[in-house]
């Protein structure tokens, strides 16, 4: 049976994700931006936390780690990598690794970029893979530690998982990745249509940083790169992939 999803909104634009084994009840979030919504959110269930997955380092990501271990007695996973800057581990992950809650495994992504260090869970039963500041909504995280190739080549180990995979992202920018994406992607009819849901979705409550990788392969512009039509577009013509990739995140951080 697929895990049962709860999306939390946190802090100014954050999410994070509470998930639950039917099989065995265990229960896990994905960050902890902020202690109090998901600990809400548990209550509201009636669901006891047994475990927290970390993606990176980021004080939005982990800063309501330490307080809901100490109270839930939830083990904490994340990556071996940034085990100095990250809450204390339980179970310290590297890539390849495997995580379960209950009956329901994740495998971890390396996704370095963003972050070095940054990883992703992906739980293959459950078609659900949580990228936080990797691979985004309609967007990909901005290179704070890493480099162009290395976060070209996290979106493309990303973009190997099943196209029905939904990509559960770590931020709710879906106004300003939507501005970026229709600025350099006009013509897109696919990014139009998502844009249009995304307006009428925007304020339901529904989560806006969940979409299908086939979405995302349809209409984020940084899975794009290696279109031919948008390197043109670009006066990137015969370019690599990675340098439409390079052209289109240095676009994008003072667009
Ligand atoms: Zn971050
Ligand atoms: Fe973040």
């Amino acid at each position: 049976m697929p895990l049962e999803m709860r999306v939390i909104p946190c802090l100014r634009d954050n999410y994070a994700y509470l998930l639950r084994d039917p099989e065995s009840g265990r229960v896990a979030v994905v960050d902890v931006p902020d202690a109090e919504p998901v600990r809400s959110a548990l209550d509201a269930e009636g669901w006891a936390l047994t475990d927290i997955l970390i993606t990176h380092h980021h004080d939005d990501h982990i800063a309501g780690v330490p307080e809901l271990r100490a109270e839930s007695g939830a083990k904490v996973w994340g990556a071996a990598q940034d085990a100095e800057r990250l809450p204390l581990l339980d179970h310290a992950l590297s890539p390849g690794d495997s995580v379960a809650l209950g009956t329901q495994m994740a495998e971890v992504i390396d996704v370095p970029g963003h972050t070095i260090g940054h990883i992703a869970f992906h739980f293959p039963d459950s078609q659900l893979a949580f990228t936080a500041d990797s691979l985004m909504a309609l967007g990909c995280g901005r290179l704070f530690e890493g480099t162009p190739e290395q976060m070209w080549a996290s979106l493309q180990a990303l973009m190997r998982l099943p196209d029905e995979t939904r990509i559960c992202s770590g931020h709710d920018y879906s106004k300003s990745n939507g501005a970026f994406a229709t600025h350099v992607d006009p013509d897109n009819s696919a990014l139009q249509a998502r844009l249009a849901q995304l307006d009428r979705d925007r304020g339901t409550g529904a989560p806006m940083a969940v979409a299908t990788l086939a979405q995302e392969k349809a209409t984020n512009p940084f899975l794009r790169a290696g279109e031919d039509y948008l390197k043109d577009a670009h006066g990137m013509k015969g370019a690599s992939d990675l340098a439409m990739f390079t052209h289109l995140r240095s676009l994008k951080d003072t667009f």
